[in-house]
């Protein structure tokens, strides 16, 4: 389980939201994959001693820093903590992120700027941080998670599609920025992912609505989404940048 199969190369990567449902199967598979990996958790989360200790039960060391992704104060402290504990981020994975689904007519501006601070203003702070250093040493990888949402749209989610519409745009921009200095710069898109947050949808709504939408038949695993940020931070996606790659059974395809 524990460092040594190693792509990673004891790079370090640091996962925002690694304690969610898809963040800590990417954490974990990082560190079999042979990173050393630190992940990101808000401040209103009570249960990140007891989550740190059932990983390293489980035989995975992981690093915990507390970070408000939509405050740069926060995200500037966090990374420091990062720096005097574990190192130079190499691998920075923006995936922390919210919903606060209603239709426009409901929709007032405190969902609207909660979605956008966590979701879009969360790239530029934590990128931020670390995005320099990257550059200075020739090497990084900057993964954000966006969503289907933000390239198909979605009923109730204006403030979600516009916020994960808006991280490829991010990509985009940063990634003609710094490719010259071998950091590279993608957007993943996951579709429906079998995460809590998935499979809470009552079974009658996600049998006649949503899998039928998916060719494949099934929701995705949050492994499968793992396996295609690990291939992103390798040495062999080096030339691979400014992508928005999407990974959802064939839900949508652009
Ligand atoms: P979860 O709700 O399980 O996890 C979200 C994570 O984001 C949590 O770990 C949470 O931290 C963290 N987070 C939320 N707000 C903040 C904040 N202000 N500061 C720091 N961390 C914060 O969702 P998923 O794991 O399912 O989603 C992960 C990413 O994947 C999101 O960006 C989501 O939009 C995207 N996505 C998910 C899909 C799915 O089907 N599951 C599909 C498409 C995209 P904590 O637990 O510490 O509070």
């Amino acid at each position: 389980m524990a460092a040594g199969k190693s792509s990673g190369h004891g790079r370090v990567a640091l996962v925002t939201g690694g304690m969610g449902g898809l963040g800590e199967t990417i954490a974990t598979k990082m560190v079999d994959a042979g990173y050393r990996v630190v992940v990101t958790y808000s401040p209103g989360n009570t249960k990140h001693r007891e989550w740190v200790a059932g990983m390293k039960d489980n035989g995975y060391e992981i690093t915990a820093v507390q970070c408000d992704v939509a405050d740069m104060d926060s995200c500037a402290r966090a990374v420091a903590e990062v720096q005097n504990k574990v190192g130079a981020v190499d691998i920075l994975v923006n995936n922390a992120g919210i919903t606060r689904d209603m239709t426009f007519k409901k929709m007032d501006k405190v969902n609207w700027d909660a979605v956008m601070r966590t979701n879009l203003d969360s790239l530029f702070n934590m990128t931020k941080q670390v995005v320099d250093g990257m550059v200075e040493r020739s090497w990084g990888r900057v993964i954000n998670v966006s969503s289907v949402n933000g390239s198909k749209g979605a009923f109730g989610q204006t403030n979600y599609s516009a916020a994960k519409a808006g991280v490829h745009g991010f990509t985009k921009a940063l990634a003609l920025e710094v490719a010259r200095k071998n950091v590279t710069v993608n957007t993943i898109s996951p579709g429906y992912i079998g995460t809590k947050m998935v499979t809470a949808i009552p079974e009658e709504i996600l049998n006649t609505k949503i899998l039928p939408q998916i060719p494949v038949g099934r929701l995705g695993k949050p492994e499968e989404v793992a396996g295609l940020i690990i291939y992103l931070a390798s040495e062999e996606a080096a030339f691979l940048t400014g992508a928005n790659i999407a990974i959802n059974g064939g839900q949508h395809m652009q």
